[in-house]
């Protein structure tokens, strides 16, 4: 513990964001980097508790109060070792982890949690930057081969993982480039998708092989890579998409959130940008039904292409503007969460429903809501239309995508509709085919596909090998 009265001398200091009215003219990052004094002032705060909840509260189980430490005594070359030992990818979480880690911090039952997030991403700049981060091909071949399916955090971490300690690994992803939500659904303006590429470099510089446009069960049979690799991961996500089965679903206008971001991503970064109908917001009143990060990203991306206005249902009462810590702590709380892009100027409605579309020449124009009590029963009276020439159907993942690779494999799924596979050997149904990430676990978040797909690694590693190094 660096500075042992730190906690009570430095008050919770965290990045700040460019202001709205400048990063809504564009789709690069906009969050400020504290600097190198700030953010050892702010690893300063850490109490090093006998049981860091931080530690257990990271899905990755980051070793944080080790490197908050570090980072104040100005050791950042060993916090960055330390950082990477549990998180491959730990600039992708210190831009887009809820930070389930800062729930847990003790410092947060008086709400002000260290910057754990923050302080994590300025480990892992400050390691590319130095060039700290440098490709670990493996000191010796195994022999063996591994086929990952999806190009996703899961499938990455895994890939790395095994690639490390000497596999041939081959990265089979359906799309021209590798990230999957990381970059496809997550816009540019929450995470640059430079910081993908260059993972993406180092892990070829270790000897991970990636091949695109490979539809697996579409475009190329899954029987074929089970004939010719040792074992196979399925880290496909969660592809299929909640639908809103009411009348007017049909008209012109109405979206799936995933149809409209990756184009917007797709466009930023050159990549595929002569879609023949664009899905865009310019100059139209959008709604947005759903109210989680998905939705977020839809309102951030339609402000920037102008839109006339953006309005986000959400059909659950409004949580709490704060948690009763005694309740929650050290898990974490439902409370009313306000992004960056609900900041941009976008209304929010709770407790709405929508029950029907309706529209002109084919187009919607108009969604007729009513407000519901908390039992989602529709309250009389309370019934209003809001004007949408956009609607962008935000309201999560129901499952993989069963069609194609899943049927062809006949495995087994949970009742969910993932694909069934436990948490110790992440063995599907199948012999040597193993599954981890979203299409496992269902829809999720970044920093736990990463932690399936490094624990994924070592179940394969022991499967091939009869052991492992590898971490869990
Ligand atoms: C819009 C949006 C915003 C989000 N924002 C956040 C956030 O801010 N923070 C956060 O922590 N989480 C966020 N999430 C959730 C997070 O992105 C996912 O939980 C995470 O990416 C899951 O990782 P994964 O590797 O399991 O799957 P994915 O990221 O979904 O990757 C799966 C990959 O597999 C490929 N694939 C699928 N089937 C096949 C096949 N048959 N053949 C070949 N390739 C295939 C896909 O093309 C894709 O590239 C967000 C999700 C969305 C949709
Ligand atoms: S990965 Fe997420 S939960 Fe873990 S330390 Fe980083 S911000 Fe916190």
């Amino acid at each position: 513990m660096g500075k042992v009265t730190g906690f009570l001398e430095i008050d919770r200091r965290d990045r700040k964001y460019a202001p709205a009215s400048d990063r809504i003219r564009h789709y690069r990052e906009f969050v400020i980097p504290l600097g190198e004094e700030g953010t050892r002032e702010q690893a300063a705060r850490c109490m090093n508790c006998g049981i860091p909840y931080c530690h257990n509260g990271c899905p990755v189980n980051n070793q944080i109060p080790d490197w908050n430490d570090l980072v104040y005594n100005g050791d950042w070359q060993e916090a960055l070792r330390n950082l990477q030992s549990t998180n491959n990818f730990p600039e992708f979480t210190g831009r887009v982890c809820p930070a389930p880690c800062e729930a847990a911090c003790t410092l947060n039952l008086e709400d002000a949690p260290v910057t754990i997030k923050t302080i994590e991403c300025a480990i892992a700049d400050r390691g590319w930057q130095e060039g700290w981060i440098v490709p670990e091909p493996p000191e010796r071949q195994t022999g063996k081969r591994v086929a990952v399916i999806g190009s996703g955090p899961a499938g990455l971490a895994a890939a790395q993982q095994l690639a490390r300690v000497g596999h041939e690994v081959h990265v089979f992803e359906k799309h021209a480039r590798a990230g999957g939500l990381l970059r496809y659904g997550i816009p540019d303006f929450k995470m640059e998708k430079s910081h993908i590429d260059r993972r993406i470099r180092q892990m070829e510089a270790e000897g991970v092989v990636f091949h695109y446009g490979a539809h697996v069960g579409v475009t190329m049979p899954a029987k074929e890579l089970l004939d010719a690799y040792d074992a196979v991961l399925l880290a496909g996500g969660a592809e299929k998409p909640r639908d809103l089965d009411i009348e007017g679903r049909d008209l012109k206008g109405i979206h799936f959130a995933m149809d409209f971001l990756p184009q917007q991503n797709r466009r930023v970064s050159g990549e595929n940008t002569d879609v023949t109908d664009p899905i865009l917001a310019s100059g139209k009143h959008v709604v947005v039904i759903g109210g989680g990060d998905t939705g977020s990203d839809c309102i951030g991306t339609s402000i920037r292409q102008g839109a006339l206005s953006v309005t986000q249902l959400e059909i659950m009462p409004m949580p709490p503007e704060r948690e009763n810590k005694l309740v929650t702590w050290p898990y974490w709380p439902l409370k009313l969460r306000t992004s960056s892009s609900h900041e941009e100027g976008a209304e929010r409605e709770f407790s709405v429903m929508t029950t029907r579309f309706s529209g002109r020449d084919g187009k919607v124009t108009r969604l007729h809501c009513v407000r519901v009590d908390s039992s989602f029963k529709p309250i009389p009276g309370t019934e209003f239309e809001l004007k949408a020439d956009l609607v962008l159907l935000a309201m999560g993942f129901i499952h993989p995508v069963h069609e194609g690779m899943l049927k062809e494999l006949g495995l087994d799924l949970d009742p969910r509709g993932n694909v069934k596979a436990d948490t110790r050997s992440y063995r599907s149904s199948i012999d040597k085919v193993f599954a981890a990430g979203d299409m496992r676990r269902g829809q999720s978040l970044v920093v736990w596909a990463i932690r399936e797909g490094r624990q994924a690694a070592r179940a394969i590693d022991e499967y091939l090998m009869g052991s492992s190094v590898l971490p869990r």
